[in-house]
């Protein structure tokens, strides 16, 4: 088993789709281990997406990841960062596949539902960047 991080983003969840997104995740085959609501500041989204900074969204995804509250979700399976990866599609809801998180529930390139990691080393990163040890450790 490992984990990897979902992030429900604020488009979801101000539109009222984070139940039907967690259910969508748990029949998909993810165990949830840690789950919490969450209103980044510019700071926190800032530094959680840091790699991008230099990209030409990078203003305007820092501005939208702090429109609303998020909902990181620790979720658990067999190569769970690529089943992951697999189940939410494509960044651009446009080009995800049929059944996927984001062609279902995505209404752009930008505002595309949900965060998934990319790496297992990335997943470790930006789990403990909202879950604590001890958060974590009490739902062994
Ligand atoms: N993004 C954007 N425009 C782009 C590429 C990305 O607004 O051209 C946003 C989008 O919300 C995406 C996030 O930046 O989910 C991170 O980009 P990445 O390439 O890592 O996509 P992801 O891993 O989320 O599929
Ligand atoms: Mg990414």
């Amino acid at each position: 088993m490992s984990q990897t991080l979902a992030i429900i983003k604020p488009d979801a969840v101000g539109s009222g789709k984070a139940g039907k997104i967690l259910a969508h995740l748990e029949d998909a085959g993810f165990t949830v281990r840690a789950m919490k609501m969450v209103r980044l500041t510019k700071a926190q989204a800032g530094a959680f997406y840091e790699v991008h900074r230099e990209r030409p969204f990078y203003g305007e995804l820092v501005e939208f990841m702090t429109s609303g509250p998020v909902i990181p979700i620790v979720l658990e399976a067999d190569n769970a960062v690529a089943r992951l990866r697999e189940t939410i599609g494509a960044t651009d809801p446009a080009e995800a596949a049929e059944g996927t998180v984001r062609k279902l529930y995505a209404e752009s390139k930008g505002r595309n539902a949900i965060h998934a990691s990319d790496s297992d080393e990335n997943a470790r990163a930006e789990i403990a960047f909202f879950f604590s040890r001890s958060e974590l450790l009490g739902l062994d």
